[in-house]
Formats: C-alpha cells, sequence, structure tokens
C-alpha cells in the first residue's frame, strides 16, 4: 500500500480537489489519504483562537461563519444529491460545534494551547470529510476517518509527541481491514488526540508528518507528499528566481534541508520512513506527470556539489559566555539543560574556549531562559537573524566545496560557521537582510554557474 498526503494548496479550490480525486483514482494500489487544511484555514482559524481569547466573540464568530461558507461552497462539488445532502450536514456539525466553542472561550476571554487545538484542527476534520466526499462522488470507495481515534499523542498541545506504538495498534484495528477489503480510507493529517481523548495537533505543517508517521506504521511502499511545487528545488522558489528540481535525495539530505527550512517538507517528516527505509516521494498535484523527488536510503553518486540549498529566516543569536576563566567542563550541559527545561530546541550551535553561540527559533520562552543563563555566564542576544546552509553527501568527501561555499559569500558579515557533525551540511548564521544574497550567490555558483563551477573545482 502506499500513503498520498495532499496539502493546503492541492485542496485549495474545487478545481483542485477535482484534481486530487483524478491523481488518487489513477493509482492502482491500496492507498489511505491524508489530507491537510484547505489553503490558509489554519492561519484562520489561529486568528479565531487569538479574537476569542482578546475577547472579540463577534468577530471571532464572524469569521467562523466565513470558514464555514468556504467549506460549504465547496462541498458543492460533490454532484450527487444525497452524498452532497450528508457531506453538507457534516460540515454544518462541524462548524456548529466550532462556534459554539468559540463563543464560550470569547466570553471567558481564555484560549489555552488545550483550546487552541481544539479550534485550529476543525480545519483537516472539514477538509478530509470534503475530499472523502469527493473521491466517493468519482466513484472511490471511501471511508472517511476522525484522526483524534488514529493518532495517538503526549499533551504537548501545539507540537504533540506522537505515540507510535498505541497509533500503529489504531491503525491496525482502523485501517488494515479497510484497505483489505479494497476501501480508500481518507483522514486530516496534523491532528491527533492523547489517550484521554484531547484532541492534539503536532505543529504547523504537520500533515507531512502524520502521513510519514502513517506510511511506517502500515509499512507502506512509499509516502507521497503532494504539493504545489515540482518537488525539492535547489533553494526555496521565494528566495531564489528560478530553482531546479532535485531527481534524488539520500533521507539526511532531506532532513537537513527540511530542518533548515525548506518548508516543502515538515521536518520530522523522513524520521518514520527512515527506520523501514520507506520511499519519501514529493511531487506537484498542479502537475501529476512532473517526476517530482525521490528521497531513499541511498546515497545519490552523481554531481559535483551541494545538493540543495536553504535558508531559516527571523531567528535570533544568543552568545553565552562563561563568566569563569576556562570553559569548565559541565558548563555546556549548564547551558543546553536550560533550553532543555523550557523545551527550546537550538539550531545551530558553535564554541570557542569561553563561549557559546546557538540559534533559536521559538523566542517565546527566551527572556525566562537568558535570566536563567545570567546566573552563571554573560549573555548577549541579537535578533534579526537568518541560517544559511548548503546541504550534501557530497560535502562530506569533497572538503574544497566548504571553501566554495564560504568565498561564495565573501563580504558578507557572518556571526557563525558551522559544519554540522554529519558533515553534510555547512551552515551559516548572518543577518536576515543578506540572506537573500546569500542565498542567490550561492545558487548561481553550484546550481547555475555550473560548468565554470566544474573548472574552478577540477583545476583547485
Ligand atoms: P503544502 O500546503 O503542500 O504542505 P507547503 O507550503 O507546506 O505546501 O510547502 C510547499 C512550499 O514550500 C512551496 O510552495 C515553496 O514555496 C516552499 N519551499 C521552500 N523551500 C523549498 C524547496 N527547497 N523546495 C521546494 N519548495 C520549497
Ligand atoms: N494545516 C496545517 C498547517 O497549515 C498542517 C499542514 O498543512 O501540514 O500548518
Ligand atoms: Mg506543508
Amino acid at each position: 500500500m502506499i500513503v498520498m498526503k495532499f496539502g493546503g494548496t492541492s485542496v485549495m479550490d474545487r478545481e483542485a480537489v477535482r484534481r486530487v480525486a483524478h491523481v488518487v483514482g489513477r493509482e492502482q494500489r491500496p492507498r489511505l489519504v491524508v489530507v491537510s487544511a484547505l489553503s490558509k484555514v489554519t492561519d484562520a482559524l489561529l486568528e479565531v483562537a487569538r479574537l476569542a481569547e482578546r475577547g472579540d466573540g463577534a468577530l471571532a464568530r464572524q469569521a467562523v461563519r466565513a470558514l464555514h461558507r468556504r467549506h460549504e461552497e465547496m462541498a458543492a462539488l460533490v454532484r450527487a444529491p444525497e452524498g452532497r445532502a450528508s457531506l453538507l450536514a457534516a460540515i454544518d456539525a462541524l462548524f456548529g460545534e466550532l462556534d459554539t466553542i468559540v463563543h464560550a472561550l470569547a466570553v471567558v476571554e481564555e484560549v489555552s494551547p488545550r483550546s487552541s487545538d481544539l479550534i485550529v484542527a476543525f480545519g483537516e476534520l472539514a477538509s478530509s470529510r470534503i475530499v472523502a466526499a469527493a473521491l466517493e462522488d468519482a466513484g472511490l470507495p471511501s471511508r472517511w476517518l476522525d484522526a483524534r481515534t488514529i493518532l495517538v499523542t503526549d499533551d504537548r498541545h501545539g507540537a504533540a509527541v506522537p505515540d507510535r506504538e498505541a497509533t500503529d495498534g489504531r491503525l491496525r484495528s482502523a485501517v488494515r481491514p479497510l484497505l483489505a477489503d479494497g476501501l480508500l480510507p481518507v483522514v486530516g493529517g496534523f491532528v491527533g488526540a492523547t489517550v484521554s481523548g484531547f484532541t492534539t495537533t503536532l505543529g504547523r505543517g504537520g500533515s507531512d508528518y502524520s502521513a510519514a508517521l502513517f506510511g511506517a506504521s502500515l509499512e507502506a511502499e512509499e509516502i507521497q507528499i503532494w504539493t504545489d511545487v515540482d518537488g525539492m528545488l535547489t533553494a526555496d522558489p521565494r528566495v531564489v528566481s528560478g530553482p531546479r528540481v532535485v531527481e534524488r535525495l539520500s533521507f539526511d539530505e532531506a532532513s537537513e534541508l527540511a530542518y533548515f527550512g525548506a518548508k516543502v517538507l515538515h521536518p520530522s517528516t523522513i524520521l518514520p520512513a527512515v527506520a523501514l527505509g520507506i520511499p519519501v516521494r514529493i511531487l506537484n498535484s498542479h502537475r501529476p506527470e512532473a517526476a517530482g523527488t525521490l528521497i531513499t536510503r541511498a546515497v545519490s553518486e552523481g554531481g559535483e556539489g551541494p545538493a540543495a540549498i536553504a535558508c531559516k529566516r527571523g531567528v535570533t543569536r544568543v552568545d553565552i559566555a562563561s563568566t569563569r576563566m576556562l570553559m569548565a567542563y559541565g558548563f555546556l550541559r549548564q547551558v543546553f539543560e536550560v533550553f532543555e527545561r523550557f523545551r527550546t530546541p537550538v539550531d545551530v550551535v558553535t564554541t570557542s574556549e569561553v563561549s557559546v553561540s546557538v540559534t533559536v527559533d521559538d523566542t517565546r520562552a527566551l527572556d525566562a531562559i537568558l535570566g536563567e543563563l545570567q546566573a552563571f555566564a554573560e549573555v548577549g542576544r541579537e535578533d534579526g537573524m537568518a541560517i544559511v546552509c548548503a546541504v550534501g553527501e557530497r560535502l562530506r568527501t569533497d572538503p574544497r566545496l566548504s571553501t566554495r561555499v564560504l568565498s561564495a559569500l565573501e563580504g558578507l558579515p557572518l556571526a557563525m560557521v558551522s559544519q554540522g557533525g554529519s558533515r553534510k551540511n555547512i551552515t551559516v548564521v548572518l543577518r536576515d537582510a543578506d540572506a537573500p544574497l546569500a542565498m542567490e550567490r550561492l545558487h548561481r555558483r553550484f546550481f547555475e554557474d555550473a560548468p565554470a563551477e566544474r573548472a574552478a573545482l577540477a583545476s583547485a
């Protein structure tokens, strides 16, 4: 069997959903379909939560009504009267429930992370209903499943951690029998629930992660991520003009690119696939005939330079200098223990004898973290930074590439430089305002001036 995940832009409007039905319909293998919320709906639901928290009940409920209408209009895509009536009834019930919740939260002017997850989950619950009905209408025997009965997580609302074993069990009993009967299960991504039944979400972009988890549990032959670009590109198309499709990537390369900002994949997507070696394919639902990107365990042989470059913008750099003369052992442990306690991940780390610099993306707890670090270190903070990195297996085997990366950035002030333990990436931290130029220069060097680059490497 395979897992087919369709992102928000693949279910943006009626045309897009028709394309999904076409793509799912031409596939012969048994398949589980995972669906994101309709494009922009998660943002709108987070805004609803903010309005409710401010006590702005009228505006919050107006936004819920607008979302209700948008989903109702989508229901009109189903042609069979019976199918359309039951879809409309399901949509009405969902938005009726959401309205009640939002009204109550606006009255008390309080939206806990748990309530926020409850609100946000409606996006995937509604979109997956619509896609299931559209598939049925297209003659495919689909079955809608409530993601909250399948994906079991812990209670870290907003960034819940899946319970793999419990989820395996649910998939075995709820999904395998449907597949065996030739039915087509459809489930919302991103959403799960704790064992006690509280709704949770996996973090932004988390539908990819759901798809990969389900694929690993069901020992899928392949996990397909259908999106709005032709695959993993050599750079973020919003930053660099005319990036190319990368045909093949190793799991490690794809993970690092996702981790350092290639939004096309949620950073955790690859993890469940790695253990079982399940290939992950990135495909374009707007151009299903394009070959896409294939991500596998195999390390690609070809190519002279990095596989792709990525950037993560708007990060904060924190410099932490030991107030003791030398970096006594235990200093790093002390530092990272503080970040751990506040559940704040650090992305890039560089050290010198008495100081360590890290970058942080999630700054919600940063003031408290800096306060604690000040007990044993001098700390400095600089917002408005960006991480730019070149990723590729070649970086490990060809030592000249690091120099080539750095020389392309000549003249730009670099705040940190690191070549991670895997040595499959070279990463720099610079001012966010310099990131587009840095990306453009790297892209030109490795992907546009390829013949010149080959000549430079040959003569070096
Ligand atoms: P979906 O709704 O399908 O999950 P996303 O918006 O999460 O889609 O991811 C697709 C987007 O990721 C693309 O439209 C593109 O703008 C962005 N992106 C950033 N970096 C890359 C990259 N290296 N390759 C492809 N897309 C990228
Ligand atoms: N709808 C969620 C989001 O926008 C999850 C996803 O699309 O993957 O973040
Ligand atoms: Mg996404």
